[in-house]
């Protein structure tokens, strides 16, 4: 695979200032297939000293021309669409038809979205006596995760280029070949030198001096809680903005008078999709006591289609396969019951777990209470709508989830006592414009749309 020994900073890719690099390891086959540069503190300092240069520029430019640019960076990555799947592939280990559909067609999607509403967002309001004028934040230190590689990078940095401000990116360390091509499409849509800027490197080291960076004005990070927690702490220290997506553990849950086999075949496609690696996957399928045996069948039937290393790829790496077994593991000693699956791996080579289903898992099993980030779904029985309420509520988490039930409005009365921020009903489609984002420990802020932009913009209130 072929990657670029540098950083792009300030419109060009430059040599990173220290000599450490990481290895890039495809996941299906265990084999390094590259090396990207590992960025220090100096080369974040150069990036945002770039980033810092080019905001006044950039923040002056009228939002139809950057609405524009948007555009044609837009336009480079359907061109580049096949060499971005084959990327993500290559160092996520997504089996490449998913690549093409999720991983490279999602950020066109979100990134055309964000081209719109650049040229269509009102930066400017009218209240009472006041103009209220909806201004840059400034710089922005965006981190990422791997799971979705380009997906994630697109959610900021798409909006914060709509609001008007500049960027320094630190992808996630397992995935840095996507974020480098986002880079080179950044170059070829012609967007000015400094606007968008790229380190990567090792999270407490680049990613670190990234969030405590003093002349960053925002940091959006989307990762674990953990570390969010710790980006937060230090972002409330200084006084500065942040957004975190976090973690989740939703639910999947299925009311009496649903559709059971097409809800249970849903849900398992949920969480199968990605190889379980999706922070919104609802890995808790809540079943009413007198379907429950039915929906174990079902489940066991639907996951019985995810053959790993066809349908179904691996995990990112060796840690995650390690941490995704351990959880299997203890949900067996915790006395959960192997409907499907289990902790070996199904196959000798590459980081895969086998897609597993759990039946008799009670809520507070540490794997109906804890992420597990792998293709591991918990069958959970319940009472009646309050107790499945309870259960749904009852995590620290509040990312997404899911409602079916033969009548919308049953689905939706119910939806609106979750607490948690997505909820698809009856199997609703992803729309790009939607708020995404999390309630309670999934995180502060909303990616996407509107909403996502706003998060990007500061208000300065003139009174007439
Ligand atoms: P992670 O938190 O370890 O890493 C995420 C990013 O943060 C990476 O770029 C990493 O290099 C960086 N990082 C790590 N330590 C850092 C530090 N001390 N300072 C600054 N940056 C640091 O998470 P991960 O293992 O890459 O991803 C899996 C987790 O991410 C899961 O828990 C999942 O739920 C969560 N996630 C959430 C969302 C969401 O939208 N809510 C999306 C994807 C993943």
């Amino acid at each position: 695979m072929k990657a670029h020994d540098g950083m792009y900073i300030g419109g060009q890719w430059r040599p990173a200032r220290g000599p450490d690099t990481i290895a890039v390891v495809n996941p299906a086959d265990e084999q390094v297939i590259a090396h990207a540069p590992a960025g220090t503190a100096d080369d974040v300092d150069d990036a945002v000293r770039a980033a810092r240069e080019a905001l006044p520029g950039w923040a002056a430019t009228p939002p139809a021309e950057r609405a524009a640019r948007i555009a044609a960076l837009r336009d480079v990555l359907v061109v580049r669409a096949d060499e971005i799947a084959e990327t993500v592939t290559a160092e996520l280990g997504a089996p490449l038809q998913l690549s093409q559909t999720v991983h490279a067609g999602v950020p066109i999607m979100v990134a055309g979205s964000y081209a719109e509403l650049a040229a269509s967002y009102s930066f400017e309001e009218r209240t009472g006596n006041s103009t209220v004028l909806l201004e840059p934040v400034g710089v922005v230190g965006a981190i990422t995760p791997w799971n979705y590689p380009l997906h994630q990078i697109v959610a900021k940095v798409a909006p914060a280029l709509a609001a008007g401000c500049t960027v320094v990116l630190k992808p996630a360390e397992d995935t840095p070949l996507t974020a480098q091509l986002f880079a080179e499409a950044v170059d070829e849509a012609g967007l000015p030198a400094g606007v968008f800027n790229l380190v990567t490197g090792l999270g407490p080291v680049a990613g670190q001096a990234l969030a405590a960076h003093e002349d960053v004005d925002l940091v959006s990070f989307t990762g674990s809680t953990a570390v969010g927690r710790q980006i937060g702490a230090t972002a409330g220290g200084a006084v500065k903005r942040v957004a975190l997506e976090l973690g989740g553990k939703s639910a999947n849950v299925i009311l009496p008078s649903a559709d059971l086999a097409r809800a249970v075949g849903v849900g398992i496609a949920n969480v199968m999709s990605n190889s379980g690696q999706t922070c919104s996957a609802w890995t808790r399928m809540l079943v009413h006591k007198d379907q429950y045996d039915e929906a174990v069948a079902l489940a066991r039937a639907a996951v019985a289609k995810y053959v790993p290393g066809e349908r179904i790829g691996p995990l990112v790496s060796a840690k995650q396969q390690q941490r995704v077994r351990g959880y299997i593991e203890k949900g067996v000693a915790e006395g959960a019951r192997l409907v499907a699956g289990g902790p070996e791996a199904p196959r000798e080579t590459g980081y895969y777990v086998s897609p597993t289903v759990f039946a008799d898992v009670t809520p507070e099993m540490t794997i109906a209470q804890e992420e597990i980030f792998g293709p591991v779904v918990s069958l959970i029985k319940y009472e009646d709508e309050d107790d499945a309420l309870r259960i749904a509520n009852g995590t620290v988490y509040g990312l997404a989830g899911a409602v079916w039930a033969a009548d919308e409005a049953e689905a939706v009365a119910f939806a609106r006592r979750m607490d948690t921020g997505q909820v698809d009903i009856n199997g609703g489609r992803f729309n790009p414009l939607a708020p995404f984002g999390g309630y309670k420990q999934s995180g502060v802020g909303r990616e996407l749309g509107p909403h996502g932009l706003s998060e990007y913009l500061q208000t300065k209130s003139l009174q007439f």
